[in-house]
């Protein structure tokens, strides 16, 4: 084998991946172009970062382990910088290298696009399109990717050129002296923002932005059981990102309107239900509302104040999942309160059926002892 990768990167033939990388590492900030510019330097730069390449690739490394080695294919000492058609493994090796270009390994410029913002709509739903879901059509006003330059940010037959000032790396780099030898100090690159490329001719319809505001329409479906505060992701509908980055995510939060009826907790819902002192005494059927239409109850007879009658499987639908809640109906008996002269003589006669002793006439205010008897006869005791 004509090159010992495993001995440019002083490791041993099983070290692990992690080995790898700390040794090229290691190396490459000693022989970093940046840091020593010298062209011996550079040359073993290069060897590392081509033993890198193969070592840190586990089918490369495979390959090489049992004798081929992917960089010998070519000419002897060939760079593989800038090489192209000259063997099968070149699709591989573009793929690094065209990536990063020598010297790249470690920093580069920094990319123009960037993912792009979230971004939240609130959306007031009714209680029964909470329960059930709903379909909404949105109206967002957002930034989409620039249709004339497709993000590029460049006018039309155009596209950003590699920056002059810093050669594309996006940074420049400066050698200074100091007792301690030469320190190398590196900052963006002003000429690009460190971009390495720059907008000879920004698109006009963006100005180099790569997107543009825009309204659209998109048409969200509400799964059934959402409540109030629920936030519902909607991936990649945010807003599209600088030079026409990935766009973030949008949000939709649910805000439940109030019910005129109905108070929800949990996925339970709970109402109050006033019938008539008779009424409860007697039993009666009664229709309410709920969220599936009008719904029959029976009041049994004896019913009380305070009681509750539930009706399973009324409420609101449970998210992601099967079955409902639970419609609870509380009830208030009411005291009738204004009696004229036959009614209360009924209730009189009631009272003195049932034992309850009502002395006869008009009750001055602050005597409650027929009050609280006849209260205590109505609830049953
Ligand atoms: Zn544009
Ligand atoms: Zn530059």
């Amino acid at each position: 084998m004509a090159t010992d990768y495993y001995a440019m990167l002083k490791v041993r033939r099983d070290a692990t991946q992690d080995e790898v990388k700390r040794a090229y590492r290691r190396l490459a900030r000693e022989l970093h172009p940046d840091v020593n510019p010298d062209p011996e330097t550079q040359e073993r730069f290069k060897e590392i970062t081509q033993a890198y390449e193969v070592l840190s690739d586990t089918e490369k490394r495979r390959m090489y382990d049992m004798g081929v080695d992917p960089f010998a294919a070519g000419a002897a000492g060939a760079s593989p910088f800038g090489q192209a058609g000259y063997n099968p493994l070149n699709d591989l090796l573009d793929q690094f290298f065209g990536a990063g270009g020598a010297g790249g390994a470690t920093r580069g410029p920094r990319s123009r696009a960037q993912r792009g913002r979230n971004a939240t709509i609130r959306i007031e739903l009714e209680l029964s399109e909470c329960s059930f879901g709903a379909t909404r059509e949105l109206t967002v006003d957002t930034a989409v990717v620039c249709p004339t330059c497709s993000g590029e940010g460049t006018a039309p037959g155009t596209h950003p050129q590699t920056c002059d000032i810093c050669g594309g790396r996006g940074e420049v780099s400066q050698v200074t002296r100091s007792f301690i030898g030469q320190v190398m100090m590196s900052r963006p690159c002003p000429g690009c923002g460190g971009y390495g490329t720059v907008l000879v001719r920004p698109c006009p319809e963006c100005d180099g932005d790569g997107r543009v505001r825009t309204r659209r329409t998109i048409k969200v479906r509400i799964p059934a059981g959402v409540e109030d505060g629920t936030h519902i992701q909607l991936a990649g509908e945010g807003e599209v990102g600088p030079g026409g980055g990935p766009p973030g995510d949008l949000f939709l939060e649910i805000v439940q309107r109030p019910h005129e009826i109905f108070e929800r907790q949990g996925d339970d819902l709970h109402c109050t239900v006033t019938i008539p002192m008779v009424a409860a005494a007697l039993g009666a059927t009664l229709s309410v509302e709920s969220l599936d239409g009008p719904a029959d109850i029976d009041i049994r007879p004896g019913t009380q104040s305070g009681q509750v009658i539930p009706l399973y499987g009324q409420g609101v639908k449970h998210l992601n999942g099967n079955g409902r809640g639970d419609l609870v109906i509380h009830v208030t008996v009411e005291t009738p309160s204004k009696l004229d002269a036959e009614q209360e003589k009924l209730l009189r006669d009631l009272a003195k059926l049932r034992g309850e002793e009502a002395p006869p006439g008009r009750f001055a205010p602050g005597t409650q002892g027929f009050f609280s008897r006849l209260r205590d006869a109505f609830n049953g005791r």
